[in-house]
């Protein structure tokens, strides 16, 4: 997976994206990050990117050209048209199954915005997805592109160590995982469950099971109403939730 950046602080993208988890898949070519200062591509007096916006009001907007430029770089560079994701609060709202339709993508540009966002006119020329991070306005597109640069991550092969550990999580199947617990097996008198040390991995699955469903209609039932629920799923749940 490569990523393009597109941002007035490509330095806030290299600190967060390398470390952790990313951080080792970066080093490990798995996953390569190009973080592309939007200024580089300005043909104004000291790189300036912003102009007041038309119609009145407050704040600057970023400009159409040094954007339209800067993707057109990238274009040259890769010799294909990638999709372009302009991360704005306005946009489709990122989820698990947004993050799996991304991570199938070779390139992915992901362009950052800032004070009052950009030239309407970039998003008609150049970018193919709006996606939001939710309902909530922040004062740039860096964090939100970090968040969906970490969620695609995990879904690209080779970035998690063991591949296995992306299967169970939560919203794999409309559901939140199941609750997880290490040691010491006494904490403050509170104990692990019995049946997490007992080695039988069939009892350990089906309690962990029930958790998912439980704690998913406990804090996401509107997860619930999506998930393949099997019969036994549903009267366990019917079973419990009237007790
Ligand atoms: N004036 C814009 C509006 O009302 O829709 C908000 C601009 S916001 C202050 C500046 C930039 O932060 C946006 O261009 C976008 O890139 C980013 N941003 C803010 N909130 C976001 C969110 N919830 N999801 C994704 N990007 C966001």
């Amino acid at each position: 997976m490569n990523y393009y950046v597109l941002s007035l602080f490509p330095e806030m993208i290299e600190a967060g994206m390398k470390t952790s988890i990313t951080g080792r898949a970066i080093e490990q070519g798995i996953i390569n990050l190009y973080s592309i200062n939007i200024r580089d591509y300005s043909k104004r007096k000291h790189n300036q990117v912003d102009d007041y916006p038309y119609g009145g009001g407050a704040g600057m907007v970023m400009q159409a050209e040094p954007i339209c430029l800067a993707c057109e770089d990238i274009r040259n560079r890769i010799g294909r048209s990638p999709r372009i994701v302009y991360m704005t609060p306005q946009g489709r709202v990122f989820n698990q199954n947004i993050a799996k339709e991304l991570a199938k993508e070779e390139e992915l540009v992901l362009l950052c915005g800032h004070y009052e966002g950009i030239d309407e006119r970039v998003i008609e020329k150049e970018v193919t997805d709006c996606i939001s991070i939710g309902d909530y306005v922040l004062t740039g597109g860096e964090l939100p592109a970090m968040v969906v640069m970490d969620a695609v991550s995990r879904m690209v092969p080779g970035v998690l160590t063991n591949e296995d550990s992306g299967a169970d999580e939560s919203f794999e199947g409309d559901l939140l995982e199941y609750p997880q617990y290490t040691r010491p097996q006494e904490y403050e008198g509170m104990s692990v469950p019995e049946i997490l040390l007992s080695g039988h991995h069939a009892n350990i699955e089906k309690w962990r099971r029930e958790q998912s469903l439980l704690r998913t209609a406990k804090w996401r039932p509107d997860l619930l109403e999506k998930a393949e629920l099997s019969k036994k799923d549903i009267e366990f749940l019917k079973k419990t939730l009237a007790e």
